[in-house]
């Protein structure tokens, strides 16, 4: 076992390290204020060859695999900026097109992901099938040589940046008492019937949240990723991968906002020397570095283990523990923080709340700490379902 990074990491890391102090937290900041994607920041990603790392290196990638990923979105939100489109894109698409795709779906798609030229955002949440996915209503019609898209979805971020939509859509009931048979399609934002509005959360991200509506949307059968009615084995394999890089955001997030913290506590004085000094302030966020930490290793394990090949399920014990343990130490971070600096944590010119609310939206969303806790109870402590 061997902790130490590699030498080729530790140069993404260092390339990585330019790009964040190129595009700071004022720069996404700007744009999440103005509602623009940060193109330029993304340019340069793409450049470094950082949005392929998890990209097969036949598709125009690095190959460098789910532990270089990780890395990666860690560093970058730790320098304040974790792009949302990290999860959807390279988190979900990549992994479902990489091991779902035919070859020649896989040429039309990853290339142009890796590059940065094309991105893919992910579409399930519907009002009334929130964590249950299984309630979906958005139905994938099977007419001829292509499929009739028809339904809405909601939460859907960054449509309006995106080329693709990777959606989830009903094509069977399924027999009585069974679950529904869902489908994988990946759509072009462009397509006839496919439209949008913005939905007015208070996060303070450059990449929004939309909903989506699917009127008589004609995607062609080769638009369909895996097996019809089989997309529930598609985006198992994208569960894993999604859980660590949400964790790796959210644990990057909570160091940066914790060395905000350790900053300003470091130089406030009110009465005698340093706020850093009391032990109120300071061991909440001893506390939540040490836990951010913990996540990290976990989440790394996670992406190992992914990269060397073991079952998914291994794989996901450590990657949902993981994603807990980090999501939660990322909010612990993001509190203790925020109390360092008084009341001028609520002034916007601080941006302190920012980190705050997009701390806790880890224990929401993609998956919520409790469906978590379920994995955890159910699959690995061999404890009856509750739900
Ligand atoms: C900022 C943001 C970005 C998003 N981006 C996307 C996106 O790009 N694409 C997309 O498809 N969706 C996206 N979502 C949607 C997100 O995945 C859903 O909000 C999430 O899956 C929860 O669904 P819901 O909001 O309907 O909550 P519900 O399913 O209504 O759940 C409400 C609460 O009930 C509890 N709960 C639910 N089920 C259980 C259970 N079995 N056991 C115990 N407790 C339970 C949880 O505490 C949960 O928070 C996004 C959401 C947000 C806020």
């Amino acid at each position: 076992m061997d902790f130490t990074l590699s030498e080729e990491h530790q140069m993404l890391l260092d390339t990585v390290d330019k790009i964040g102090r190129d595009f700071p937290r004022e720069y996404y900041v700007e744009h999440a204020k103005t509602q623009t994607f940060p193109q330029e920041q993304w340019d340069a990603l793409g450049q470094a060859g950082i949005l392929g790392v998890n990209t097969p290196e036949e598709y125009g990638g690095s190959g460098m695999g789910m532990l270089a990923l990780v890395l990666v979105q860690e560093r970058l939100a730790e320098h304040g900026v974790a792009p949302l489109f990290f999860v959807v894109n390279q988190g979900i698409a990549v992994p479902s097109i990489s091991r779902h795709g035919t070859d020649e779906q896989k040429q039309r798609w990853l290339p142009a992901i890796a590059s940065g030229e094309k991105r893919c955002c992910f579409a399930i949440t519907e009002p009334n099938a929130g964590t249950n996915t299984f309630k979906i209503t958005t139905t994938g019609r099977e007419e001829g040589d292509h499929f009739m898209l028809n339904g809405s979805k909601l939460f859907i971020s960054g449509i309006n940046d995106a080329n693709q939509v990777l959606v989830v859509a009903r094509t069977d009931d399924g027999e009585p008492g069974q679950k529904a048979r869902l489908t994988l399609f990946v759509v072009d934002t462009d397509s006839e019937g496919l439209t949008w509005d913005r939905m007015d959360t208070m996060l303070l991200n450059a990449e929004g949240q939309f909903f989506v509506y699917f009127d008589d949307v004609k995607v062609p059968k080769e638009n369909v990723l895996g097996e019809v009615g089989g997309g529930v084995n598609v985006l198992f394999d994208a569960l894993n991968p999604e859980r660590m890089i949400v964790a790796a955001g959210s644990i990057g997030g909570g160091r940066h906002v914790l060395n905000r913290g350790t900053e300003y506590a470091n130089e406030r004085e009110i009465f005698n020397g340093p706020i850093g000094a009391y032990q109120g302030l300071q061991h909440p966020m001893a506390e939540a570095k040490a836990l951010l930490e913990c996540g990290s290793l976990m989440v790394q394990k996670a992406a190992a283990l992914q990269d060397s090949g073991h079952h998914a399920k291994v794989v996901g014990d450590i990657a949902n523990m993981g994603k807990l343990v980090g999501t939660d130490a990322a909010f612990k971070a993001a509190d203790a923080a925020l109390q360092c600096f008084g009341g001028y944590g609520f002034c916007e010119s601080y941006d302190m709340v920012s980190h705050f609310i997009g701390a806790r939206l880890g224990k929401v969303a993609p998956i919520n700490r409790e469906m978590t806790l379920n994995y955890i109870g159910e699959f690995i402590l061999g404890l009856p379902k509750s739900y």
